[in-house]
């Protein structure tokens, strides 16, 4: 019978093994790893059992160091025990790690990689967390992609079982654990197969237990400690081998090889790449790129990492393999060379022998890595004298590290279709992506891979959807360089990002907008449309958002799209696709009623009918540049920040960032994102004068004007004001000011407006930008109005700036508007140190920045530490802050002293006394 394949993404098929083969799981949430431990606890629900016959017993922790420690204490009972953590949260495990490999146990830990927060956090993938941790008696084994994760997940429990020590399995963060790939399935019997029953025997009856009572973590003085510590020496030395031997039982099992190194490319290479996890999918791919180009290159993917084994390396290395680059996803800053390479430089030092070998960093922070990088890195092992220390995929003019890319390299299975998405956050374009790829996956005999790369906002942000669909195995851990469809699914990304960036000759182009081939001619930016006629695209618009809202789907396009998605790209027959994407509607909304259910089927049917292949103008070929808007904004915000914002961060070098990863305030209003469909269009005859509009506003987005007449002198035409009402306001102007471009149309300001007749109505975002968008920058160019009345009430507290504006927060955010209006009362005098969360986040995202400044360049000043230190984090502040106010305090008495005016003085002693 043929395995069972499904369509899972990365985290899935290695929770579907330590669900299997653990009696406990002891868990607690990090981004990426966390959905193992939720996708545990669901089964758990619903009563899946284990291979002991059991249902797994998830507990959720206060912490990563609570789920360890109840990981250790259920080994110490004689329990399977499992957690599934990275980064900090791996660091947070350390203690209890020493303990339980210092006790002998088979625990096994998932980690899906990632950084650990240094100059900056980075929730994404690589492998300092892992390199952190592999003094701590720790086994790491490293798979390379979802099917990986699967297969050496059931190694890592096996070995565990039988060496009865704890191992890792790692895989790379924010890559595998997130890739979607469809995978063959192990089912649960045939692990159980597998297993070594006396083992696990031997395991339990050395746990504690009242009918033979033990005591264990004694304290040791030095007369024995050092001695009792060698003594699991003979365990380590039988890891390789148990290893080794639980990989050909499971490739025995799975028709997949595996072994502690695996070698592919040239039998008889010449340069050789050393690497691990995912990297090693890329390196393959080029490998057999270059292979075919008759280059005698190959690689050697490191699966068991810790311990290493000479002898198992060395039978995978070919003897002609005399050029040698070893990879290492992370830095060690200071050390003579990154952790992998000093392993491989010990290999021959230990034998005496000199190949040419060096070592370089790759993909830290999940930077892509590509097959040109992988050339890059071939190529310099040409060279009579490699660089060694090497980085590659980035451009570091500053200590000059970085390899040259060279020319660009596209190795591609043959009928491999490359599709790629723009979307909104909350569009729902991720989900229609992933119930594509299932539909494909699960559907037919080809390959289907997907991954989804976000920008940092919580909401409102982009969406970028890699897609792959091959009849071959899919080794392409990075996201599409060069497609064959491109789909955009919000029209104001058009003049904001490259979206064509990458299409191929002949490939196909999808947009979701309002527009005839008329108003295209005015909306859709001139490279574009050089582009689409210069590259021969075929371009196909869709009204979706007019579908959704007829059908009676809100804002939500997704199934609109993905139904023209099918019409278009040709993955599958569009018929057969139609009738898969009605059965998934019927299986993913049949809980929430029929009518949702219909709504959805009715979308997609009309879909069909609206699809339209644009007839080209001819002169689109030749549309001119488009003329650019000299704006006056500061260099950081031309040279970084609209870089990083049209996704292009990737191509700064080292040299535009502070080498301390500090980054100026006062950003977000360069942004103008535009992102609202409808924003609110002030009534001026029905205002009140409350200002509740301001004080709700979660974005700072809304604001009362007060202005003298006299400086009305110049406003634009639009700029309607009225007499301000209230006793202190006498002789001033008032009016409501919204800046429709970066407004994100939650509806709050105008939800709340107590009105008679509402001052405020939602209106279309295209019918606000005219008027509005000049009216709010005359604004901000008034004088600050902030303290014609006191800011102890809601509308005296609104004519005060905010501090903080614009902020990435999702539209309707209930906790921006407090962290607003206490700017307003005290930003100008605020150190701020931010737990992490959702707060940190919208606050402290690079590159742009919701704090601000007033006129004086005075602002709350930002900091993030991590998740467990944030109160103690502001206490070092205070410390620091009244340890340096009472030196001064000293300083100023003494100069009191010394003769100064009688008003220093006194300007002294109001200070002293305040
Ligand atoms: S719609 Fe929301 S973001 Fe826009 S001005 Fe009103 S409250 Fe602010
Ligand atoms: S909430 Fe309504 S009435 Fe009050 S200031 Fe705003 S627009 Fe005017």
């Amino acid at each position: 019978m043929s395995p069972m394949t499904k369509t899972v993404e990365g985290n899935e098929a290695a929770a579907h093994v330590a669900y299997a083969m653990s009696d406990v799981a002891a868990i607690y949430p990090i981004t990426p790893s966390s959905s193992m431990g939720e996708y545990c606890d669901e089964w758990a629900a619903h009563g899946r059992k284990n291979i002991f016959g059991q249902v797994l017993k998830v507990v959720e922790m206060q912490s990563e160091g609570g789920a360890a420690g109840a990981v250790h204490g259920a080994l110490s009972a004689g329990t399977l025990s499992t957690t599934f953590t990275a980064s900090q949260g791996l660091l947070l495990m350390i203690p209890n790690m020493y303990k339980i490999s210092g006790e002998i146990m088979p625990g096994v830990f998932h980690v899906s990689a990632r950084a650990i927060a240094s100059h900056a956090l980075s929730i994404f993938g690589d492998h300092s967390d892992i390199n952190a941790v592999k003094q701590t008696g720790f086994s790491l084994l490293a798979s390379a992609s979802v099917q990986e994760n699967m297969d050496l997940a059931l190694v890592a429990h096996l070995a565990a079982i039988r060496t009865s020590l704890p191992f890792i399995h790692f895989f790379d963060g924010f890559r595998t654990s997130n890739e979607i790939q469809k995978i063959e399935f192990i089912n649960y019997d045939d692990m159980a197969r597998l297993v070594d029953w006396e083992a696990i025997d031997d395991f339990r009856s050395r746990c504690m237990n009242p009918e033979y009572p033990q005591l264990r973590g004694t304290a040791q003085n030095p007369d024995i400690f050092f001695q009792s510590r060698e003594g699991s020496n003979l365990y380590y030395e039988e890891v390789p081998h148990i290893v080794q031997e639980e990989m050909q039982k499971v490739s025995a099992l799975v028709g997949r090889s595996y072994n502690l190194f695996d070698y592919v490319g040239d039998p008889e290479a010449d340069r050789i790449i050393i690497s691990t996890t995912s990297s090693c999918d890329v390196i393959e791919e080029t490998v057999h790129y270059l292979n075919g180009l008759g280059q005698r290159v190959g690689l050697i993917k490191v699966r068991l990492y810790h311990p290493f084994s000479i002898e198992h390396f060395l039978r995978a290395l070919p003897a002609t393999g005399n050029r040698i680059a070893v990879l290492d996803r992370t830095k060690s800053p200071g050390a003579l060379g990154e952790p992998l390479y000093q392993d491989v430089c010990t290999v021959f030092q230990e034998r005496a022998e000199t190949p040419v070998l060096v070592g370089g960093r790759y993909g830290l922070g999940s930077k892509d890595f590509t097959p040109t990088m992988v050339k890059a890195v071939f190529d310099n092992l040409r060279a009579s004298t490699p660089k060694n220390h090497f980085t590659v995929g980035i451009v570091d003019d500053v200590s000059h590290t970085s390899l040259e890319p060279g020319e660009e390299i596209h190795p591609i299975a043959e009928g491999t279709v490359r599709c790629k998405f723009w979307g909104l956050g909350a569009d729902g374009t991720v989900g229609a992506n992933k119930n594509a790829i299932k539909i494909i996956g699960e559907n037919t005999d080809m390959y289907a891979q997907a991954y989804f790369s976000y920008d940092a906002k919580k909401s409102g942000g982009i969406t970028i959807s890699h897609l792959r669909f091959s009849p071959q195995r899919i080794q392409s851990p990075y996201l599409l360089i060069q497609s064959d469809f491109i789909a955009c699914h919000n029209p104001a990304f058009l003049t904001q990002y490259d979206i064509l960036e990458g299409i191929r000759e002949g490939g196909s182009f999808l947009l979701n907008s309002p527009w005839s081939v008329k108003q295209m001619g005015t909306e859709v930016p001139d490279h574009m449309k050089r582009a689409i006629v210069q590259k021969n695209l075929d371009f196909y618009n869709i009204d979706a958002a007019k579908i959704a809202s007829q059908v009676g789907l809100g804002g939500r396009i997704n199934m609109v799209m993905q139904a023209a998605f099918f019409q278009i790209a040709d993955v599958i027959p569009p018929q057969e696709a139609l009738k898969y994407i009605k059965e998934a509607i019927k299986k993913t909304y049949g809980k929430k009623g029929e009518k949702i259910v219909q709504m959805n089927i009715d979308a997609v049917d009309k879909a069909l009918g609206a699809l339209k292949k644009i007839k080209v103008p001819k002169s689109w070929a030749t549309a001119g540049h488009e003329a650019y808007l000299e704006v006056d904004e500061p260099e950081f915000v031309t040279k970084v920040m609209r870089p990083m914002l049209a996704q292009q961060g990737d191509k700064l070098p080292v040299s535009a960032f502070s080498p301390d990863g500090i980054f100026p305030t006062a950003t977000t209003k360069y942004e103008k994102r535009g992102v609202a469909l409808n924003v609110p269009e002030w009534i001026p005859k029905n205002c009140i004068q409350c200002n509740q509009c301001a004080f709700v506003c979660p974005h700072a987005v809304i604001r009362p004007v007060l202005a003298n007449e006299d400086d009305l002198n110049n406003a634009p035409k639009d700029f309607v004001t009225l007499k301000a009402m209230g006793k202190e306001l006498k002789g001033l102007r008032f009016r409501i000011q919204i800046s429709p471009l970066d407004c994100v149309g939650c509806g709050n300001c105008a939800d709340i407006c107590p009105a008679k007749k509402k001052a405020l109505v939602m209106q279309p975002l295209a019918t606000q930008t005219k008027a509005q968008v000049p009216n709010h920058k005359f604004f901000t160019e008034l004088p600050v109005m902030n303290d014609v009345i006191p800011a102890t009430s809601v509308k005296g507290s609104q004519f005060r700036q905010p501090l903080f504006e614009f902020s990435g927060a999702c539209p309707g955010c209930g906790e921006t508007p407090y962290i607003k209006v206490i700017t307003q009362l005290f930003g100008d005098r605020m150190m701020i140190a931010n737990a992490t969360g959702c707060s940190s986040i919208y606050g402290g995202s690079a590159p742009s920045c919701p704090y601000t400044v007033n006129e004086d360049g005075h602002g709350p000043a930002w900091a993030n530490s991590l998740f467990e230190d944030n109160a103690e984090y502001g206490f070092g502040m205070e410390l620091g802050v009244t340890q340096r106010r009472e030196k001064l305090a000293d300083l100023i008495r003494e100069a009191a002293n010394t003769g100064v005016s009688k008003e220093l003085k006194e300007a002294f002693e109001q200070w002293l006394d305040n």
